[in-house]
């Protein structure tokens, strides 16, 4: 059988991992400041979560028949504590997707409406709000265009006043754009949304798959802000690389049994992971080293002067170019081994381990300014 052929690939296999270092079949090393589009939250294979996800499988990996999973009530008490949303309650599931289609049926099912407001430029996963982080509309299935979805501009107060009544269930924004380049969402934006959505009776849903888990140097971005979301939804960092995502829900909102369901959801060795991937980031204290070593390193970014804006918070940085990124990627990739992102045409994602080292983010700048001084002609 072959493989259903979705995803450009570099021709380079991975076989070993270790903190933000790869290595591939030949033995080659790279340094990886993209992590699997932000996933890697503590780093590749770090010894308390292999040995934590260890233990687990020892004892039992997966099981689910109506029993009380012990694992989750640990991990619900962990990141309830360290996100400061103790009185939230979590629904967990298996991915990014899977929360955001979750956090709108809730949405619906406590309004009984079924309008949503997404912005241009946004991505939520392939859901029914899959449209946007593309221009290219052939990958935007048809389904997804007939929904009763409304997107609007980005960090439109008025608009956004204008769009907002009674009929919408929900309002969804990253807490980052991620994919659409890394926009930040103003703070009088979001304060904004936050009144709007109260004063019409939608909920706002925090979608902080990307922006989430300490990345911007807040647990949540949206916190930067001094917002409190109805719903908030979480994946990847959560597990490190192991599939688990899940649903922050305001106390206002009453479970009812049947709500929502999952067959995977919330097993024991994705709580597991998802448990040592918040012991590591609270021993290490990796929220504050994001918001440290991301500031410092976005400044002597901005010292270059072929970047035409550094955009970020944190560990979460676009660096948007003023020319196509790609050929700038592949030479960081082939004459230095570093493993970048992108977004669009002209900008560069750098999404690190949580806990990137400083002689790390030296390696990338110095070799991003070689490759860049190589490309001047071209400007
Ligand atoms: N939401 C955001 C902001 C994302 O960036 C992504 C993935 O890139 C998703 C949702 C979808 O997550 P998943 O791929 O786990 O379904």
């Amino acid at each position: 059988m072959k493989l259903f052929d979705v995803y450009p690939l570099f021709d380079i296999s991975i076989v070993k991992a270790s903190g933000s270092s790869l290595w591939d079949a030949n033995g080659k090393k790279y340094l990886d400041l993209y992590g699997g589009h932000a996933v890697i939250s503590i780093g590749h294979s770090h010894p308390h979560y292999i040995e934590k996800i260890k233990q687990q499988l020892d004892q039992i990996g997966f099981y689910s028949n109506s029993v009380k999973i012990l694992p989750q009530e640990e991990l619900a008490a962990k990141l309830g504590e360290l996100s400061g949303y103790k009185d939230y309650q979590l629904f967990l599931c298996n991915s990014g997707a899977e929360a955001n289609e979750n956090a709108i049926k809730l949405a619906s099912f406590q309004t009984g409406r079924k309008n949503v407001i997404a912005f241009t430029k946004s991505f939520h996963g392939r859901t029914s709000m899959a449209v946007a982080a593309t221009d290219d509309k052939s990958i935007v299935a048809p389904v997804n265009e007939t929904g009763n979805i409304q997107f609007l501009p980005f960090n439109d107060e008025q608009l956004l006043e204008k769009s907002i009544n009674k009929e919408v269930c929900a309002v969804i924004i990253e807490g980052i754009q991620g994919v659409g380049g890394v926009n930040i969402p103003t703070p009088s934006f979001l304060k904004k949304m936050e009144k709007l959505c109260k004063e019409n009776g939608a909920l706002l849903i925090l979608d902080e798959v990307q922006s989430g888990y300490g990345r911007s140097g807040r647990f949540f971005a949206h916190q930067h802000a001094g917002i409190k979301p109805d719903l908030i939804t979480v994946a990847k960092g959560m597990g490190n690389g192991f599939p688990v995502g899940a649903v922050l829900i305001s106390p206002e909102i009453r479970s009812k049994h049947s709500m929502l369901g999952t067959t995977f959801g919330g097993n024991y060795l994705a709580c597991a992971a998802a448990i040592a991937v918040l012991d590591v980031i609270k021993q290490e204290n990796l929220i504050d080293h994001a918001m440290q070593t991301g500031n410092k390193w976005m400044n002597d970014l901005r010292k270059i002067k072929q970047v035409k804006e550094v955009r970020g918070q944190g560990l979460m940085i676009g660096l948007e170019l003023s020319f196509p990124a790609a050929e700038i990627r592949k030479k960081l990739l082939t004459e230095h081994r570093i493993f970048t992102g992108a977004s669009g045409k002209n900008v560069i994602r750098l999404l690190p381990s949580l806990a990137v080292q400083q002689n790390e983010i030296e390696r990338f700048t110095d070799a991003f300014e070689k490759v860049l001084s190589k490309v001047e002609v071209k400007i």
